[in-house]
């Protein structure tokens, strides 16, 4: 079996993992990878996003099964562009990816299908916004409708700001392409909870519940980032609550795509915020695994739960469990550069101890060789410190002792990742 996985992140070096455990003897390629998956299979020199040279590849190196990490060629139309090569692909084609790229489409999708979500609406004229914006209530959440790589939803507290940043894409292009058309909707308050279902157009399977930390600094305080970890499983995600959210919120949009002729295949991730009475609203769905969630996910999945990916991807899928079950606890620790998110530095020389035991995986994300083959920071987002444990708080602890060993300079990382769950078990 010959598999490509597309992406060079900590998701991708995850997806790595998962797949060379699960299948052994496969030979795996990845573009363009990073030095943690050049461990584990062949790294290409090809951006995630060249469709034509990803499709020339996979032919001459007859790839079996391909898995897309990121969002943009996803969008772009990779998935696409490999099945009419003859590819088994995992992941969605660029009308069904548009439920990420377009979050107008999305809210469209949701309203047609009576998804709970925030009410909001869509424009692409300024004074049309700012007419919506002086009818409503703070505060209001003003969004880039395109890709925007985490920066595109502002959450303002006043009529004024939420007038500032509509005004800022619509007119001052600040978000590029991606901010030509907005999405003002209504502040809701409660939970967030990650909820990520692998799905062949009809049927799903719910992977474990998660919560990601996007704010730089402990405490959920600074800007906003990639994200700076994430944790797995999350107890507020009880079996009734994902029972509700395939009911009401994966299912409903399964069929609406299909109607629309643009039926999802692949991973479908609802960004969930759960009010305080129990209903899962969506804040935003994404076409891909998370970026850090798969590294806190796919390592307590059962093994052997790649084949899920193959079978989906060949049309051949037979679900047996409409949840997969966590096997144990993992939390994810983000280490980042001195700088990121702005201005991250690049350069610095890494020690990662050798014996940080069989409970810890250091998955790489911003990192590169140099010509003496020492790894120094090359990104934001460094290393992904994922500790596995029988609970969460365990995890925690061990995830948070591993980040300490490893060393660069200007690491940049938050010791509290899990704190809500340690909270509710009491440990914090
Ligand atoms: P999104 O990219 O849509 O997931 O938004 C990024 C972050 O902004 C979310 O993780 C929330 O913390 C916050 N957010 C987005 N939409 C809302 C909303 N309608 N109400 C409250 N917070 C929101």
């Amino acid at each position: 079996m010959k598999v490509l996985v597309v992406g060079g992140g900590g998701r991708e070096h995850a997806l790595c993992w998962a797949l060379k455990r699960d299948l052994p003897h496969a030979t795996l390629f990845v573009a363009p990878g990073n030095p943690g998956t050049a461990q584990l299979g062949t790294n290409l020199p090809i951006p995630a996003t060249a469709v034509a040279d990803l499709v020339a590849v996979a032919r001459r190196h007859t790839i079996d099964l391909t898995v897309i990490g990121p969002e943009a060629p996803l969008a772009a139309g990779l998935a696409d562009a490999l099945r009419a090569a003859g590819g088994a692909v995992f992941g969605p084609g660029a009308a069904a990816a548009r439920l990420e790229s377009s979050k107008a489409f999305a809210k469209e999708v949701m309203a047609s299908s009576g998804v709970p979500t925030a009410a909001s609406r869509s424009f692409t004229e300024l004074g049309a916004a700012l007419a919506y914006i002086r009818a409503h209530t703070e505060p209001l959440v003003v969004k880039a409708s395109g890709l925007a790589a985490g920066k595109g939803a502002v959450v303002c507290d006043t009529r004024a700001e939420a007038a500032a940043t509509a005004r800022a894409m619509l007119t001052d292009g600040k978000l590029g392409e991606a901010g030509r058309e907005i999405v003002i909707e209504e502040f809701l308050t409660g939970e967030e909870l990650s909820v990520l279902a692998l799905t062949d157009g009809e049927r799903l399977a719910i992977l474990p519940p998660v919560q990601d930390h996007k704010r730089l600094n402990e405490g959920d305080t600074g800007p906003n980032t990639g994200g700076m970890g994430a944790y797995c499983p999350v107890s507020l995600g009880t079996p009734a609550l994902l029972e509700r959210v395939r009911r009401e919120v994966l299912e409903p949009t399964l069929r609406e795509m299909a109607q629309r002729r643009a039926p999802y295949t692949g991973v479908l991730y609802a960004g969930l915020m759960v009010s305080t009475d129990g209903t899962p609203f969506v804040l935003e769905f994404n076409c891909r695994f998370g970026d850090p969630e798969t590294q806190a996910v796919f390592p307590i999945l059962p093994e052997g739960c790649t084949q899920h990916l193959a079978d989906i991807a060949a049309g051949r899928w037979q679900p047996t469990q409409p949840v997969l079950p966590a096997m144990r606890a993992a939390v994810t620790t983000v280490l980042a550069a001195r700088g990121y998110p702005d201005t991250p530095e690049r350069g610095a020389a890494i020690d990662v101890p050798t014996d940080l035991g069989p409970d810890v995986l250091v998955f790489h994300a911003g990192t590169a060789r140099d010509g003496s083959g020492t790894l120094r920071a090359a990104g934001g987002r460094v290393l992904n410190v994922t500790a596995l444990g029988a609970t969460v708080p365990e995890a925690a602890r061990r995830s948070a002792a591993a980040s300490e060993r490893i060393t660069f300079e200007g690491k940049t990382w938050r010791r509290d990742i899990a704190w809500r769950e340690l909270r509710r078990a009491g440990a914090a």
